[in-house]
């Protein structure tokens, strides 16, 4: 027979948004238990976990710690009080065979892509000053608008299509526009010569430092479940949900969920759902179906897989990252985690994280472990930065769902299902990136978790958590949270 649970607030997903909500309802006290129930049988975080393999530390891509939102960072401060280590920003783009600084400066490229090439760049800016795309739809469009052709074609689409495995013309301007937008070619170009400082709004996409758990972020979110626990908050892990029954007589939800560790399967019934899983799964698994359920099918993501190799020696660079334009190359970026922080690796030694973006339907993802570390051992040999006697162990870590896609059918679908599951439930709410299907930071995954913690609390729909980060713009500068998007740091992608 099926366990059956009974539980006041039942969490789905142990990743900064299920954990903030967790820790803010438990805060509050009057509004009942809590109980988090995660997939992942060992690590809390989601995707902004850490990963431990002996005295290696990988995370999935390295997750900076920045926002503009002084909400989020009193927060980060009390689960994780002296645990930051600050950071400098370092990393640069492998193009054509040469590092290439990010930001570039301007007399960088004349020497490096060449005085002609540099001309053209220059030329293909000023026509697309004056004959922009009218109604830029696509990436490409967008990019070319605001950089021209040339730089688009030189440092943009090579790297995105990787990232994305799609052409350019096929991702929406909106996520260009969220997370490109705010840099001005001309103003970088002025001010790598010199000639005029950059305006002083910090622009997202150069951070020059940021915060750092000293351990990954896993330890932030290690330190939330603690805490989350301490308060008599439940946090059941290998726990999967897989329905959704709306009672509506009783108005709660019974909700199925598979048991990973031993198969078996359990119930539990809950006054109210926070779940950040992905809004596609969700949508589908509803009962009685929702009138939206096909359109769900729309929505898409995509996958990543982390080969991170364990190296004798310590790098002779201190990139934290570099991206990786060459297509002869499979790894789309590199991660140097022990420029993140020394204590990802033992004394001495380095760690490497080969990063590849794929579809779990793809060839790609249905490789071995043994032919990934295969792979990645001779992407290093390509690279040149270690010997492959330098090579201790490699690991393998595979993230579904990494990215929400961005595609031309996106927007329509996301605000259609989630006008039905906001007129139909009052006691179902979606947070987080792929909860909401937003591509975030877990400032954001968080700040949807806080403003929908608030509207429980006073039983109001006055924060409206789909306008976090709608318009960066609007919020440059902002420091205060509410009803406000937020200006972050973005997870890098793209490197502009
Ligand atoms: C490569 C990469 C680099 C990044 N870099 C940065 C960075 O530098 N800085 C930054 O701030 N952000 C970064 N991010 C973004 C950050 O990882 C996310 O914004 C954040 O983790 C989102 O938190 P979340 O709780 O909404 O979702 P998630 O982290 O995805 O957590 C959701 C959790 O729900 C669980 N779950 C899903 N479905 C179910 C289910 N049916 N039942 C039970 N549990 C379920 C999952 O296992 C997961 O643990 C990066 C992301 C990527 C992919």
């Amino acid at each position: 027979m099926d366990e059956q649970m009974k539980v006041d607030n039942l969490i789905i997903g142990g990743g900064p948004a299920g954990l903030t909500a967790a820790y803010l309802l438990l805060k509050e006290k009057s509004l009942g238990g809590v109980e988090i129930i995660e997939s992942n049988e060992e690590y809390l975080g989601g995707i902004s976990r850490t990963e431990k393999k002996n005295e290696f530390r990988f995370d999935i891509g390295g997750h900076r710690f920045f926002s503009k939102s002084s909400k989020i960072n009193d927060l980060w401060d009390e689960i994780l009080p002296n645990g930051f280590i600050e950071r400098k920003r370092k990393s640069r783009i492998l193009f054509k065979q040469k590092f290439f600084n990010y930001p570039i400066s301007a007399s960088e490229a004349l020497i490096k892509l060449g005085f002609i090439e540099s001309v053209l760049c220059g030329l293909s800016f000023i026509k697309a000053k004056i004959f922009p795309v009218k109604k830029p739809k696509s990436f490409h469009d967008w990019v070319a608008n605001n950089f021209g052709e040339r730089l688009y074609l030189n440092f943009f689409k090579t790297y995105t299509e990787k990232v994305w495995g799609m052409s350019c013309d096929e991702i929406s301007a909106d996520w260009a526009a969220q997370r490109i937008k705010g840099l001005d070619l001309l103003k970088l170009v002025l001010d790598s010569f010199n000639f005029k400082k950059m305006n002083k709004t910090e622009i997202k996409t150069l951070i020059k430092t940021f915060k750092y758990p000293k351990f990954g972020p896993g330890m932030m979110w290690e330190s939330a479940g603690e805490k989350i626990k301490s308060m008599n908050g439940k946090i059941s892990m290998g726990i999967n949900a897989t329905s959704f029954y709306y009672n509506s007589e009783k108005k709660t939800w019974e909700v199925n969920c598979l048991n990973k560790k031993n198969n078996h399967q359990l119930k539990y019934t809950a006054k109210r759902i926070i779940c950040s899983a992905a809004m596609r799964d969700v949508v589908e698994n509803i009962y009685p179906p929702l009138k939206t359920k096909n359109e769900a099918k729309k929505l898409s993501y995509r996958d990543f897989i982390t080969v991170a190799v364990m190296m004798k020696k310590e790098p002779d660079f201190d990139d934290n990252w570099i991206y990786i334009h060459d297509k002869k190359i499979n790894a789309g970026r590199m991660q140097n985690y022990t420029s993140w922080s020394n204590y990802m690796a033992p004394e001495k030694c380095g760690c490497i994280g080969l990063e590849y973006f794929c579809n779990k339907n793809d060839q790609f993802w249905r490789h071995s472990n043994e032919e990934l570390k295969k792979i990645a051992f001779e992407d290093i040999k390509k690279l040149g930065i270690f010997d492959n006697d330098d090579i201790l162990d490699a690991f393998v870590i595979r993230q579904e769902k990494a990215y929400p896609v961005y595609d031309k059918d996106y927007k329509d679908v996301i605000s259609k299902l989630s006008n039905e599951i906001e007129e139909s439930y009052k006691n179902l709410f979606l947070v987080g990136r792929n909860g909401m299907h937003k591509y975030n930071n877990q400032d954001h995954a968080m700040m949807s978790s806080i403003l929908t913690v608030e509207n429980i609390k006073y039983n109001t729909k006055k924060n409206n958590i789909w306008n976090i980060n709608v318009d960066a713009e609007y919020l440059e500068g902002e420091t205060s949270d509410k009803n406000k998007a937020m200006g972050s740091v973005r997870d890098t992608p793209n490197q502009l």
